[in-house]
Parts: structure tokens; C-alpha cells; sequence
């Protein structure tokens, strides 16, 4: 293991246009966790930063929509985002927001230095404008084909299916967002960050220094932009919410939101600092310092090109270590989407499985999309709880601590000799925390989080095989060191489990009534809890999770697909216009269905006697899908009389019931619903 260093990690600023979801903890927050805590429990000296992202275009969108001012909307997600992070375990040493004032005053001075070092190309060009809206149109405020890939729905600085990076004039046939109209071209003036001039720093940096520790899929991506040739990038927008540009003649403009967000972990940082009272800029300038930026992979162009060309030009800052960023998570087979409600929401769960949060947490890593896009699923969730959590580690903590307090009133038994099996447990176990340590540092978070199942695994042979259960009866010695082998798995496990299942550790923690072992001294000493040790009495680490728990999710996320189905259907566009004698054209009456029968060999069709007043007539309805014969017998209503009679399957059908459909796709009538007005009354 190597030797103890200060860290800086961060984690993604969360975009406060929503709340945290799945997709997004097992992309960025749970591994950057994971990793956070393992390296404190290594004694390394860590600040684990985040804050919230309150900029951008989607921010005053959204206040727009919902008719509140973005402070509303940035103060309410904060909020939201904030605690759920708390409730749920995410241990930040610090979780700012964008709107801080140490961050507006941090973000400027970023800019002013690089503008008075002459880092920025000043250019009038033509940028997209909504006559409409009377509105210049950049990032999220337009929509168009990505030059890239053709995706129909790229925004103005990104297209989210191919991650390129764009300009908004690169869309192809561009549409505002705001108005819907086609944008026109509007001379403005701009600051540009010339990206192409860090091509060779970048390439050296990357493409030759990195080739072999960072993740595959990030230095594709990296690689492929840069053999595309970079761009000069405006870093400024014509907006009023943000951070104003700070220079003279900007009057109007402020900083374009991917220039200020990364900036925000530096703020964070000097947010935690001063309230620790520490120094910030050793964890920003200290060469010895590793930074390391967890993100999902459509922030790659963001924390791979454009960040640290940003940290470069300004000259004082070091540059990210490495920058992991995790594939997508989908949800039950599609895509997780903030606007489509298609999501399993972080604050939801917490209320839905209250003290489950090391659950979810193993579940979205024991899937994670490490290196590839991964589904989660309700089933799999259920099965890592019920065969992972609960049958393996769950199983072999409660057998230790009952047969312990059981045995011996939960005092730690002195062992005799031990046997080879038990050497060669003890042995096996030792090596674990350089297994898992290894895992970790190579940010792969499914395999140790594996490997610490086979902790929990092997406690559980040793037992099996052992089976003090039965020996007790007739060699208590022999059964005192089995218990004593175990108590020293036990304890090690809830040192190890610490990073991934923090709640559960601290229960642990809790029962073997123990000061905790360090993470290092696993492998080196012999004794973890001593004899003689009193424990507590037991409690059961997890609980299985039932069919019906899972099912109320499943109904909950089909709800959103209906709902979704609804806000889709597309309302049919009007007819053309009818003149008033088109219309008295047109018999319309009331009638009473008085009999019912299905056609033979028909699945659509009702044959039905109608009284319409005028004579009671056949007429063959396509309700046959909807309604049994018997549903409608005795229904009022409305008739097209004067419809010319047609012969549908042999029967003359004489008239038409009008029907209208749900948005469910049920038919319903056009109902009459009044006692008073009788058959063969005219509709007009
Ligand atoms: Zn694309």
C-alpha cells in the first residue's frame, strides 16, 4: 500500500434544475465515496468537495415554466439535493453552491487573471438570435442536428448522445427553445478560450502521460477530440443569470456556465478551509497533492480539455490525476431522464426504504457502469439484498455475535491452538486489504466491492466447515477457537465494509462493542479483538426485502410510463371549417341500446337494437373490444341517424354511435347522461 498523501477529489456538481437520482450516484457520488472513505480509513489526509452547479441556461428556464424567480428554483433543489446526500451517507468534507459569494468573487478573479494575461481571443462574431424572445440563443436555449452524429436533439455547447463538445452555430437546423422559432444570425461580442493552442500540452499531457492509468472509454474520447482538432470556445454568454463578466464593455454578458461550475470545487475547498481553518492552496498547488475528478462521461470534454486548459492557462494550479468517469446507469431498460420522471429519485427512496441506505448503495456498485452502460433493475436490487447482503455477510455477522453471546455471554473465548484450517483462514484474511485496496485505487469499485463479499464468504466456510453448532456438544476447547477465528473475521469486516456499507459498519462496529481496527493493521497483527472482549447483543444487519416492496416500485414506475404515454398522445389537429348547413345536415338524436349481441367471427364488432325514437334499427358498432354486450344494454345514447346504411359482415347497419377514446385508449360514450331527455330527441 503506499504511503499517505493529500487528496483532493471531487465529485460532479449536481445541476439544481432536479433532484438526485440513481443514475447519478452510480455514476459520480457512491464510487467517489467509496473512494473518499477508504482513503481516510488509510490514514491519507482528504478533501472530498462538491457543491451545487446554479447556472446555466436550464435554471431560468425552468423558473420560467414553473412562473418563480431561478433563486426560487436554485434554493429549492439545493435544499433538496443537499440533504439527500446528508440522509444518505455521502460524506463531502464540503457541499457548496455556485450562488456563494466566495464563489462569484473566485470564479472572477479566474477570469480576470487569464483576460489580463491576454488568454482569451475578444471577437465580435454572428451568434444565433431569437427575434422572438429577443434573445441570443446558446447552450440549452436551442436545439438542432448534431454536425457529429445527426442526433435530432444536441444543444447549443453539447450533443449529449455522441458527448461532443459543439458551438451553437455547428447545429444544424437550429430551433429556440424558448419561442420555437428558427434563429437568426446577431453580431455579439465575445471572450474565447483558444483550445486550439493547448492541443500539444494537452496532447503530452494526455494522450502520452496518461495512455496507461486512465479508463479506456475516457481516453478514447479525449483522443478522438483531439485528433479532430480543438476550437477556440466562447467562454461568455449573453445571459442575466450567472456570474457577470468582469471586465469592462460586458455589460450584459456573464461567464458561460462549464467556465464557472469547475471553478466551484476550488471554492468549495476555500469554503471548507477557512471554516477548518486550514490552508486551501496545498490542495490546488501543491504539486504532491492528487486531484482526481469523479464524473459521469458526458462531463469528459469539460473535465478532460476544457478545465484543465483553464488551470493551465492560469499557471498556479495542478492538474487532475485522473478523471474515472463511469458509463450510464439505465433504468429497467431505458434511459434515465430527469424531464420524463423516469428515475429511481434518491430523496423518494430514503422515505420508501428508510434505513436501507447501504442497500442501494451495494446494489449500484455491484453493477456499476464501470465500463460500460448498465441496467438497474427492482429484481436485481431485491437479489443483491436477499442473497448478497442478507445470506452472506448478514448471515455470517448474526451467527458469530448470537452463538457468541449464546456460548459465552459475549465475552471473546480464549483460543487453544489453532488448526491448520484456522492458520490458513487467519492467513487468507490478512491478504484482504491489499485485495480490496488494490480495487479501489484502480477505481475499480464492482470487483472490490466483490472482494469484500468474499471476506463474508470466507467467514462463512470456515463455519460450515467447522460447525461449532454441533461440536459445543462434545469438544468445548476446540469450539472456543473456532468462535475466536471468527470474532477476528468479524472484526475485520467491519473495518473493510466501512467504505461501502458505512451505516452497517457502524452497527457492527456498535455489537462487537470494539474500537475500531485500521484498515492497515488487518494484515499486520495477530490479535483484532482481543479475548476477554465483551459484545453486545445482537441485531440483524439487514432485513430481506419482500415481493410486494418491490412491486409497489414496479407500479410506481409504470404509473410514469402511462403518464408519460398521456403527455405524449398528440391532440388531432382541427378540420377542416363546416358551414352551419354542413352541420344541420347532420341527424343527430338520442338513443337507448335495448339488445346486444356479439357478430360471429368478429372480434370488434357489437350488433346492436337501437331505439332511437324514430324506430328501433340494427346498428353494428366496433365496441366489441371495450364493451360485453351486457355493459351496454339499457346505455343512452347519442346516434347518427341519417348516416347512409351499409352492410358490414352481412348486416345492414343503419346509423352510428358516437364514441370518443381516453387517454388510455379506452372507448367511452357520448353520453346523454340526463334521466329527462327520452329517445328521438334532436342533438343541435
Ligand atoms: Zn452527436
Amino acid at each position: 500500500m503506499s504511503t499517505p498523501k493529500r487528496y483532493t477529489i471531487t465529485a460532479a456538481l449536481p445541476y439544481t434544475n432536479g433532484p438526485i437520482h440513481i443514475g447519478h450516484l452510480a455514476g459520480v457520488y457512491v464510487p467517489a465515496d467509496i473512494y473518499s472513505r477508504f482513503l481516510r480509513l488509510t490514514g491519507n489526509d482528504v478533501a472530498y468537495i462538491c457543491g451545487s452547479d446554479e447556472h446555466g441556461a436550464a435554471i431560468p428556464m425552468r423558473a420560467k415554466k414553473e412562473g418563480v424567480s431561478p433563486q426560487v428554483i436554485i434554493d429549492k433543489y439545493h435544499a433538496i439535493i443537499k440533504k439527500s446526500f446528508e440522509d444518505f451517507g455521502i460524506s463531502f468534507d464540503n457541499y457548496s453552491r455556485t450562488s456563494a459569494k466566495v464563489h462569484h468573487e473566485t470564479a472572477s478573479e479566474f477570469f480576470k487573471k487569464m483576460y489580463e494575461n491576454n488568454q482569451f481571443v475578444e471577437e465580435v462574431t454572428e451568434q444565433l438570435y431569437d427575434e422572438e424572445a429577443k434573445q441570443f440563443l446558446a447552450d440549452r436555449f436551442v436545439i438542432g442536428t448534431c454536425p457529429k452524429c445527426a442526433h435530432e436533439e444536441a444543444y447549443g455547447d453539447q450533443c449529449e448522445k455522441c458527448g461532443s463538445s459543439l458551438n451553437a452555430t455547428d447545429l444544424i437546423n437550429p430551433k429556440s427553445t424558448i419561442s420555437g422559432a428558427v434563429p437568426v444570425l446577431k453580431q455579439t461580442k465575445h471572450w474565447f478560450l483558444p483550445l486550439d493552442q493547448y492541443e500539444d500540452f494537452l496532447k503530452e499531457w494526455i494522450l502520452e502521460g496518461h495512455k496507461k492509468d486512465w479508463k479506456p472509454n475516457v481516453y478514447g474520447q479525449v483522443k478522438s477530440w483531439i485528433d479532430d482538432g480543438l476550437r477556440p470556445r466562447a467562454v461568455t454568454r449573453d445571459l442575466d443569470w450567472g456570474i457577470p463578466v468582469p471586465v469592462e464593455g460586458a455589460d450584459g454578458k456573464v461567464l458561460y456556465v462549464w467556465f464557472d461550475a469547475p471553478i466551484g470545487y476550488i471554492s468549495s475547498t476555500k469554503e471548507w478551509a477557512a471554516r477548518e481553518g486550514k490552508d486551501w492552496e496545498p490542495y490546488w498547488k501543491d504539486k504532491d497533492t492528487k486531484l482526481v475528478h469523479f464524473i459521469g462521461k458526458d462531463n469528459i470534454v469539460f473535465h478532460c480539455i476544457i478545465f484543465p486548459s483553464m488551470l493551465k492557462a492560469e499557471g498556479s494550479y495542478i492538474l487532475p490525476e485522473n478523471v474515472p468517469a463511469n458509463e450510464f446507469l439505465n433504468l429497467e431498460g431505458n434511459k434515465l431522464s430527469t424531464s420524463k420522471n423516469w428515475a429511481v429519485w434518491l430523496h423518494e427512496y430514503l422515505e420508501d426504504f428508510p434505513e436501507k441506505q447501504d442497500v442501494l448503495r451495494y446494489a449500484l456498485t455491484a453493477n456499476a457502469p464501470e465500463t460500460k452502460d448498465n441496467d438497474f433493475t427492482w429484481k436485481d436490487f431485491q437479489a443483491r439484498n436477499n442473497n448478497e447482503l442478507v445470506a452472506i455477510l448478514g448471515n455470517f455477522i448474526n451467527r458469530v455475535i448470537v452463538l457468541t453471546n449464546k456460548y459465552y455471554n459475549g465475552v471473546v473465548p480464549t483460543p487453544n491452538d489453532f488448526s491448520e484450517v484456522d492458520q490458513q483462514t487467519l492467513t487468507e484474511l490478512k491478504a484482504y486489504p491489499a485485495v480490496i485496496a488494490s480495487s479501489i485505487e484502480r477505481y475499480r469499485f464492482r470487483e472490490a466491492s466483490q472482494e469484500l463479499m468474499n471476506v463474508a464468504r470466507l467467514g462463512n466456510k470456515y463455519l460450515a466447515d467447522e460447525e461449532p453448532w454441533k461440536l459445543v456438544k462434545t469438544d468445548e476447547e476446540r469450539t472456543k477457537t473456532i468462535m475466536y477465528v471468527a470474532l477476528q473475521i468479524a472484526s475485520a469486516l467491519a473495518t473493510l465494509a466501512e467504505p461501502f456499507l458505512p451505516f452497517s459498519a457502524t452497527k457492527l462496529k456498535g455489537m462487537l462493542n470494539h474500537v475500531p481496527v485500521a484498515w492497515n493493521a488487518i494484515a499486520t497483527e495477530d490479535v483484532l479483538i482481543p479475548a476477554g472482549h465483551k459484545i453486545e447483543k445482537g441485531e440483524l444487519l439487514f432485513a430481506k426485502i419482500d415481493d410486494k416492496e418491490i412491486q409497489q416500485q414496479l407500479d410506481k414506475l409504470e404509473a410514469t410510463k402511462k403518464a408519460n404515454e398521456i403527455a405524449n398522445k398528440q391532440v388531432e389537429p382541427q378540420k377542416e371549417t363546416a358551414t352551419f348547413d354542413d352541420f344541420t345536415k347532420l341527424d343527430l338524436r338520442v338513443g337507448t341500446i335495448v339488445e346486444a349481441e356479439k357478430m360471429p367471427k368478429a372480434k370488434k364488432l357489437l350488433v346492436l337494437k337501437v331505439d332511437t325514437g324514430i324506430n328501433v334499427r340494427t346498428i353494428v358498432s366496433g365496441i366489441a373490444e371495450h364493451f360485453k354486450p351486457e355493459e351496454v344494454i339499457g346505455k343512452k345514447v347519442t346516434v347518427l341517424v341519417n348516416l347512409a346504411p351499409r352492410k358490414l359482415r352481412g348486416v345492414e347497419s343503419e346509423g352510428m354511435i358516437l364514441m370518443t377514446e381516453t387517454p388510455e385508449g379506452s372507448l367511452v360514450f357520448i353520453n346523454p347522461d340526463q334521466d329527462a331527455v327520452t329517445p328521438g330527441a334532436v342533438i343541435s
